[in-house]
């Protein structure tokens, strides 16, 4: 068997105009387009190529995108006094403060300082304990994203085994609550797990989330399975550069699975796709 390659870019590139298209209804209905605002605090380049690349795509999805960026040294106290701020402004709909901040500053302070109606990144304790009872929730977009891709490929969720390796509240927490929203049967792998590749056997659903290159074997994959590979590790290359790879041993794994995704191509590209659905979200959920 050699697996069905999963095009996310294509997908992101089909959500994204549909997003656009919804929002220029919005637009027609309310006068003005949704507004979503990015804080930035140092200068990690990986986080400025984030938050310039989510600019770029809130603009063509025709919102209002704004950005500010913050000197590593500003305080907690000034981060959340922008914050406060930028809640009590009407103009912005979603408020998205880029991760990692620096160590002196408690991000999950920060992160609960958002308005619970304007978090598009779903981390607020307030989405998370909505999407875990079951309610309507802003949810985490990188989950949001592999649901979308998984679903994709095999429909109806119902009774499948699936596996998520990781239990981080960013990816591996809420693609576990998703996935049992749609009623699959859901274990979740850590670091602390037995028999990793025991687990990856049953697995008709697996989704890789923990930042280990390679991690999973592509002997371990069950025949005919959905392997979505939300890793994103840096290796050097032979050359002396460096270049992007995921949990999984890709072309061990090409053999086995029935769907996969790429890295990169796979993961990366729906993650920004569903921050502006989100916000498209927010913003409707905000004027009713
Ligand atoms: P994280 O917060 O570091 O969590 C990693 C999880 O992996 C933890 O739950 C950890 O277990 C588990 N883990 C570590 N080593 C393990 C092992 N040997 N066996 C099984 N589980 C193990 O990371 P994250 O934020 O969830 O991100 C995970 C990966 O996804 C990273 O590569 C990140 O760059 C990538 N990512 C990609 C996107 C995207 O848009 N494509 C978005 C977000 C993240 P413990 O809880 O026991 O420590």
């Amino acid at each position: 068997m050699t697996a069905i390659i999963i095009d996310g870019k294509a997908r992101a590139t089909a959500l994204r105009e549909s997003v656009a298209a919804e929002v220029a209804g919005f637009v027609a209905a309310h006068g003005r387009a949704p507004g979503l605002t990015v804080v930035l605090v140092g200068d990690d380049p990986a986080s400025a190529v984030y938050v310039r690349n989510k600019g770029r795509e809130t603009l063509a999805a025709g919102m209002v995108s704004g950005e500010h960026r913050l000197p590593a040294s500003v305080s907690e106290a000034e981060v959340l006094a922008l914050v406060a701020a930028l809640n009590a402004d009407e103009a912005i709909d979603g408020i998205l403060v880029q991760l990692p901040l620096p160590r002196h500053i408690d991000a999950d302070r920060v992160l609960a300082a958002i308005n619970p109606a304007k978090d598009v990144d779903g981390f607020h304790p307030v989405n998370a304990g909505r999407l875990a009872t079951g309610l309507d929730a802003l949810v985490p977009c990188t989950p949001t994203g592999c649901l979308l891709l998984i679903e994709e490929a095999l429909g109806n969720l119902s009774g499948k085994e699936a596996l998520v390796i990781g239990r981080s509240n960013i990816v591996g927490k809420p693609m576990a609550a998703l996935l049992t929203a749609r009623s699959a049967t859901v274990t979740i792998a850590h670091s602390r797990t037995v028999d990793l590749a025991g687990h990856v056997a049953r697995a008709e659903i697996l989704v890789a989330a923990v930042g280990v290159p390679h991690l999973v074997k592509g002997e371990w994959i069950r025949p005919g399975a959905c392997v979505i590979d939300v890793g994103m590790n840096r290796v050097a290359t032979a050359d002396g550069k460096s270049r992007l790879t995921g949990d999984v041993d890709y072309d061990g794994a090409l053999a086995r699975a029935g769907w996969i995704t790429p890295v990169p191509g796979g993961v990366g590209p729906m993650t920004i796709a569903c921050l502006l659905a989100n916000t498209l979200k927010a913003a409707r959920a905000r004027l009713g």
